[in-house]
């Protein structure tokens, strides 16, 4: 009879002679962050297995918890109190994930049960149970799934140099890291659903991670149309409760070969791992924003490297944290072989900022130069349509070398230097800009490039509306992409469809010219990261034109002579990754170290830094006031510090964090510091 207490496969039953339960208690104090001992009544003994939630009392209430294990013995003296209850005997926490949540925890100084809070959604009994003989259906046909993905031997990877190898190692099932550069008009959707069936026809499973739910949605079906719908998993964070742990939970009883999702997926539990992918790993949607703070990327390279299954990091775009997996020889570059990339990439026109208007009345209204004016113009004609990009607004200017444009940075740590809110309106740099790392004014700026000492705010760029633009081709439909009504896809026939970075829909058959106007607005925010997120937002857009002799044109408002210009008109990521990380090297910015940041009210903060016991080859750089991006009236000042050290200390930071939040924790300290590891851009 199939029932909830049926014997699943690869499960072990708790022998009697283990009465003890180890729990994880969701008590979210840092000083807790430990199992702690309770008994298992006989009543219980069949569903107290690893992995199910329990309640518990603890300190006179109670809580839930996860049990991690059962045991024969506890150092505990003294009477051990009974499991309260199983809430169910699902193993929700499988050991691989159970492993991952602490290490992911203690390298975020965090706590297990918030990593565990990111990994496994909250309970739905009547979900567990409606599953369940579904569940016996699914498993029952898995065979005859993957007999078919067996013969799937054709794949689109021969046009990268190492592709074929790549495929062939995930075939085996023997393991592979790499980082994976697309072709530019890839449909690398299809490419990643290739991927996971080989691994599939190893036997074993494929987690995907992407930004946000148009991707999913894309390998979701690219998936589907290769192993088949009862094969994938999709998740992600729109679905409502009821149905997410429905899919979750198919996951978790090995009823699928391929998770794909959105960040909290970087959890997903798989039976049988075999490869793990983020694709587009420079999206700051990969950075989760709940405690402790993990980031896809680096909770993946923990995974693979943990369980020891193949990995994947994949984009357009190379980040500098791609780029040192690549030059520590942890990951394999596979990148587009010449003839392809000659073959696919798109032609790319840069203009700096004296460039010729168009002629047309209406275009120059709308700031178009003329090369954008007639490239697009053209497109249309030809009945394509044509993508322009536009950034978003309210980004934070950065000050630059005001003759040579290289950013200006502290002498002492190399932090970006800002004027005041006060000082930004007025233009003014009279008076000195300020480190806004370490709080050190700036008084004799003088640019380590060129020698000179004028300062200047970076350009945000003109700024053109969808009116504008459209009034600048009469006649053609205007279509509008971004902010909370994001496009998932359009057809190619001509339109002018103008989208934020990141919220550009995919053109059935491509479009015929893309427009990256305003390349100064993204390039000048104040952002360690601005160089690269910037070819990245460009790549990805450039990407949707149609690849070749006669493809698309990509008009970019920024000067040709600039190395993220330079990067997207031959193509060529991986030279940028590879400079960008040098002088991350060089400023001692992430990855090339680690940095941790502290934030809070003055007076708790500096207590908190009293108290800390840094590695001597700390550096502690500030503090600073915070910069509100949206100021709350009322709200009280709150300050940040921010904490630098080589990678090799890494862990040795990350522990002295834990240690402290533990004993503020004990102490019970009212006053909140928060602490972040690895914050993804430190201004
Ligand atoms: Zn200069
Ligand atoms: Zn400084």
């Amino acid at each position: 009879m199939a029932t909830a207490r049926t014997k699943r496969k690869g499960e072990r039953r708790p022998a009697p002679e283990l009465p003890i339960a180890r729990v994880y208690v969701d008590v979210g104090l840092p000083h807790l962050d430990r199992t702690f001992d309770y008994q298992v009544a006989d009543s219980q003994h069949d569903d107290a297995v690893a992995g199910c939630r329990v309640r518990v009392r603890f300190a006179g209430q109670l809580v839930d918890g996860y049990l991690m294990e059962r045991a024969e013995t506890t150092d505990h003296t003294g009477r051990l109190a009974y499991l309260e209850r199983v809430v169910s005997p699902e193993p929700v926490l499988s050991p691989e994930i159970a492993t991952l949540a602490r290490a992911v925890a203690d390298k975020y100084a965090g706590t297990m049960v918030d990593v565990l809070r990111l990994a496994i959604p909250p309970r739905h009994a009547r979900v567990e149970s409606e599953v369940v003989s579904h569940t016996q259906d699914v498993v029952s046909c898995v065979p005859a799934a993957v007999s078919c993905a067996q013969d799937a031997v054709s794949h689109g990877w021969d046009g990268y140099q190492h592709g074929d190898a790549l495929l062939t190692a995930l075939t085996a099932g023997s393991r592979a890291r790499a980082v994976w550069q697309a072709l530019p008009g890839e449909d690398w959707p299809a490419r990643l659903a290739e991927a996971a069936t080989a691994v599939a026809g190893s036997g074993k499973g494929t987690v995907i991670v992407v930004p946000d739910y148009r991707d999913v949605a894309r390998l979701h079906a690219a998936c589907a149309e290769r192993l088949g719908e009862q094969q994938v998993v999709a998740l992600s964070a729109d679905l409502g409760p009821a149905e997410r742990y429905r899919r979750w939970l198919r996951a978790r009883r090995g009823a699928a070969r391929v998770v794909v999702g959105t960040r909290a997926a970087m959890f997903a539990p798989m039976t049988d791992l075999g490869l793990l992918v983020v694709w587009d790993d420079g999206d700051d949607l990969h950075a989760e924003q709940r405690a402790p703070y993990p980031h896809v990327r680096d909770v993946l390279v923990q995974r693979a490297h943990l369980s020891g299954a193949s990995l994947l990091v994949a984009g357009f775009a190379r980040t500098a944290e791609a780029q040192l997996l690549v030059e520590s020889r942890w990951a394999h570059p596979v990148t587009p072989d010449r003839a392809s990339l000659r073959a696919r990439a798109p032609r790319v026109t840069g203009f700096g900022e004296d460039f010729d208007l168009a002629r047309d009345e209406a275009a120059r209204a709308a700031r178009l130069p003329a090369v954008a004016f007639e490239a697009a113009r053209s497109a249309l004609k030809a009945d394509a349509a044509v993508l322009v990009q536009v950034p978003r607004r309210g980004y934070v200017p950065s000050l630059a070398c005001g003759s040579c444009r290289t950013p200006a940075r502290c002498r002492r740590c190399a932090g970006p230097l800002a004027v005041s809110a006060g000082q930004q309106d007025q233009q003014d740099t009279a008076r000195s800009p300020v480190c806004r790392w370490c709080g050190v004014p700036e008084s004799r700026f003088r640019c380590p490039a060129c020698g000179s000492v004028r300062l200047r705010a970076q350009v945000i760029g003109a700024r053109r509306t969808a009116e504008e633009l459209g009034r600048a081709f009469p006649g053609v439909p205007v279509r509008t992409s971004g902010g909370k009504e994001v496009l998932a896809g359009v057809d190619s026939s001509a339109a002018l469809v103008i989208a934020t970075p990141g919220a550009e829909p995919v053109a059935d058959g491509g479009y015929g010219a893309a427009l990256l106007l305003d390349g100064w607005a993204l390039l000048g925010r104040q952002d360690l990261r601005a160089g690269e997120e910037t070819l990245r937002r460009w790549m990805t857009a450039a990407a949707l034109v149609r690849p070749g002799e006669q493809g698309g044109r990509v008009v970019v408002g920024a000067d040709a002579a600039l190395t993220p210009v330079q990067a997207l008109i031959r193509w060529d990521p991986a030279w940028h990754a590879e400079r960008e990380l040098a002088e991350r090297r060089e400023l001692g910015f992430p990855p090339a170290v680690r940095m941790a940041g502290l934030e809070g009210e003055p007076k708790p903060l500096a207590a908190a830094m009293d108290e800390l016991t840094l590695p001597d080859s700390a550096e502690v750089l500030g503090p600073v006031p915070v910069l509100e991006t949206r100021p709350e009236p009322g709200r009280p000042e709150r300050e940040r510090v921010l904490l630098r050290v080589p990678n090799a200390d890494g862990r040795a930071l990350a522990a002295s964090l834990a240690a402290l939040q533990a004993s503020r924790g004990a102490r019970k300290e009212p006053e909140q510091v928060r602490v972040r590891l690895d914050p993804l851009s430190p201004i």
